[in-house]
């Protein structure tokens, strides 16, 4: 990585109160390195810059480590990461917190083959990578209400990523959605989809990401009560017929 390029990540990082080691700047390094490579092959990112990569993907990732700890003590608990693409935010969160254990959920065969070589070459301990869809996993016993943690970004709408994403988490745990400035729209029409699968929103948060001026917020959902057993629906039905009431 460039000196210019760690010390965004550097100062970015300590701006949201995050202080890395030199270890972990290694390995953001080496994650920049893979994706750059493996973009050329697969589409992997549209953002084309180290400096763009590292403050939308990386920072953004991790923006809510510190919000997540108000809520529930991270140390070493289980995270789903929904959706994850090419790792985000699963994977920043990964090198910034070590001891989670963090399964990446995909339903791109390609992203999914990247994802297993980025965790063999950064040496992850305790992450594994999930080839399908979110609707599927819910309902396998392995991982349905299995997890402390579920999160996702730029994956769906709020009701339809709740469907995929509140079946997961075991109650007591947390589903964290990042949204753009169209949070309020979707919880309006999704907070009582939200309420059906389980779940009750306890936290709207505004996160700042350093260098950018885009409004970002996190939807903190708890998960209250059992996911009524026929949740989630068929694969892609969500996505075409999300639960509106
Ligand atoms: N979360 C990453 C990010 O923020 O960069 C990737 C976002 S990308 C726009 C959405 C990803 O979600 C895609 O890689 C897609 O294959 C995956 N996806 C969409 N629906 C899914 C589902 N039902 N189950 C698993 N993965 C899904």
């Amino acid at each position: 990585m460039l000196k210019d390029d760690e010390s965004i990540l550097i100062e970015g990082a300590q701006k949201m109160g995050i202080n890395l080691q030199k270890e972990q700047i290694k390995k953001f390094s080496r994650y920049l390195e893979l994706l750059s490579q493996w973009n050329q092959k697969i589409n992997l990112t549209s953002l084309k810059t180290s400096r763009e990569i590292i403050i939308k993907h990386f920072l953004d990732s991790i923006s809510c480590i510190k919000v997540i700890s108000k809520y529930i003590d991270t140390e070493g608990i289980r995270v789903i990461d929904v959706g994850t693409g090419a790792g985000f935010p699963g994977v920043p969160i990964k090198i910034t917190c070590p001891s989670i254990s963090l399964s990446l959920l995909e339903a791109r065969k390609k992203k999914t083959i990247f994802l297993e070589k980025l965790g063999e070459e950064m040496n992850f301990q305790q992450v594994e990578v999930l080839n399908g869809r979110a609707e599927a996993f819910g309902k396998y016993p392995e991982h349905r209400e299995k997890y402390d943690i579920a999160l996702s970004r730029a994956v769906a709408h709020l009701s339809t990523l709740s469907e995929y994403c509140l079946p997961l988490v075991r109650v007591g745990g947390l589903f964290v959605a990042q949204k753009g400035r169209s949070y309020k729209e979707e919880i309006d029409k999704a907070l009582k989809t939200v309420r059906l699968l389980g779940g009750e929103l306890i936290g709207v948060e505004n996160i700042r990401i350093p260098f950018i001026n885009q409004e970002r917020y996190l939807l903190v959902i708890k998960k209250i009560k059992d996911t009524p057993s026929k949740y989630p629906r068929k694969e892609g039905i969500p996505q075409k017929r999300p639960l509106y009431f």
